[in-house]
């Protein structure tokens, strides 16, 4: 083996424990940032390992490549808002899952019949995943960004449309798999991955998009990991491996916390459904002024708040710092409590709470607080709407009914900070807003809640 070959095998190595490392850091609020940095180190020590040890064809394509991708990266990186997080994420995928694709169309272009029956079926693997999760991407981003319609796109026949597609797709893999000098076959499984792709998402609502893109981050991570096997590429394999079941576990982990089943989610059309089984739940919702708020806040105890996904959009995660301050600085004990799937995606609320310098042993999981709230003066929801929906617990007819809430009902008092009568992702009317003990501050969150912190001031 040459220098450069034991070079590059050392920097994929470093590179495979900096990704183990990276997930580790993930998996809690306090180290995530780090771990969001080994894992760039580890994809920047796989760069240049590869650029060192493989032959390099033309410098030209890779300096226009590498100068491309950074321009793409850095201006998502300053541009996109943390709201729209969720379908960067996606674009992220389409791209990732697209150059695997690429990179299998290019083996194949170049090596396809001389390929040993293993690497062929790996390079089909590789293809046929790489694409279908390039367009599904897609789909989910323009769902989630609201350039194609939210709602789940139903028709007449399409589960036997989809079957028959599928069965084409996986027909053309096997073909493709026994005769590659076929070219026409390989193409067809290409075309019919990339219409799977569409088909698998349109009928998924934008409410699940979330889990939906998890999921075709595992399909993203399991086709890079295919083309680590068709290319010989140990660190591709692993960060492939790594991402693929990783991505599932997150998958599995907001089906929990939501109380649904995967195959609900891919399968179950629930955006429709939910649309047709909101209830009206009767009552009226007593306004609170914002005098009245401050004072109640200022003599109480103990405070929980409870961000939803109103707080990212009106980014008062440092109005609410701002306010816990003066409230502690009274005195007040206040906590945070987190809902696993509150916001758009997985940590949402750690993020923006973090960014804010929000201290990590303020915020409480779900089974921490729950039991606190019977002892709570008052709970601050900001923003939230389905994550504090009591129908969960106490309707089983409701279409969320068995999804774990923060049962912040169960508190001595509730202000709800929203802008009007707007209801959450779910499309559901939440009975918590017409309870005796609940009243409701309208407002931007961020306006709210800067006034409060001024109003307490003069308390
Ligand atoms: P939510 O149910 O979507 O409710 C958000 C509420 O915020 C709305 O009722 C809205 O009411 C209010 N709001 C919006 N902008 C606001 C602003 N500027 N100021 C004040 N209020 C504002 O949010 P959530 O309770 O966080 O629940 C998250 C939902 O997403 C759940 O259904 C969950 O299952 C779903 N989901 C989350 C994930 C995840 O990973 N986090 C994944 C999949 C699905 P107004 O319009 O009246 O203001």
């Amino acid at each position: 083996m040459s220098v450069e070959s034991y070079f590059m095998e050392a920097t994929y190595l470093l590179a495979s424990i900096l990704f183990v490392l990276s997930l580790k850091g993930m998996s809690r609020p306090e180290t995530a940032r780090r771990g969001m940095f080994l894992a760039e180190a580890g994809m920047f020590a796989a760069i240049i390992g590869t650029l060192v040890g493989q032959h390099v064809v033309t410098w030209g394509w890779i300096i226009a490549g590498l100068t491309l991708g950074s321009l793409i990266g850095g201006w998502m990186a300053v541009s996109v808002p943390m709201t729209a997080m969720p379908q960067r994420t996606a674009l992220s995928h389409a791209f990732g899952a697209f150059a695997a694709a690429l990179v299998g169309v290019g083996e194949f272009l170049t090596h396809g019949s001389e390929m040993g029956v293993i690497t062929r079926g790996a390079l089909g693997f590789e293809v046929m995943l790489g694409a279908l999760t390039t367009t599904g991407s897609l789909i989910a981003a323009g769902k989630l960004q609201g350039v194609i319609r939210g709602k789940p796109i139903q028709f007449r026949g399409q589960n036997a449309i989809n079957l028959l597609i599928f069965l084409g797709m996986i027909g053309s893999f096997v073909s493709f798999w026994i005769h590659p000098e076929t070219v026409a076959v390989f193409y067809t499984m290409l075309g019919l991955a990339f219409v799977f792709g569409v088909m698998l998402v349109i009928p998924i609502g934008s409410a699940d998009m979330p889990v939906v893109m998890s999921l075709l981050n595992s399909y993203a991570g399991l086709a890079a990991a295919a083309t680590g096997f068709v290319l010989g590429n140990n660190v591709l394999i692993i960060a492939g491996t790594l991402d693929g079941f990783s991505g599932f576990i997150l998958s599995v982990l907001m089906c929990k916390a939501m109380n649904r089943s995967i195959t609900n989610v891919l399968f179950g059309g629930f955006g429709s459904v939910i649309a047709e089984a909101a209830t009206e739940t009767g009552g009226v919702m007593r306004e609170i002024n914002l005098e009245d708020a401050a004072m109640q806040l200022a003599f109480a105890n103990r405070v929980v708040f409870v961000p939803g996904y109103g707080l990212a959009t009106a980014q008062a995660q440092h109005a609410v710092r701002e306010l816990a301050d003066v409230l502690e600085g009274r005195g007040v004990t206040v906590k945070y409590a987190i809902h696993p799937v509150a916001g758009r995606m997985p940590g949402h609320m750690n993020v923006l709470l973090a960014e804010a310098n929000v201290s990590y042993s303020s915020l409480y999981e779900m089974e921490q607080i729950n039991p606190e709230f019977p002892s709570t003066d008052v709970v601050v929801v900001i923003g939230a709407n389905d994550v504090v929906n009591p129908d969960a617990r106490d309707n089983p007819k409701s279409i969320i009914a068995g999804m774990p809430i923060l049962e912040v009902d169960r508190a001595r008092s509730v202000i709800v900070l929203k802008r009007g009568q707007g209801r959450g992702f779910s499309g559901l009317e939440n009975p918590l807003f017409f309870k005796a003990c609940t009243t409701m501050l309208y407002g931007d969150a961020k306006a709210s809640l800067a006034h409060l912190a001024q109003a307490i001031q003069h308390v």
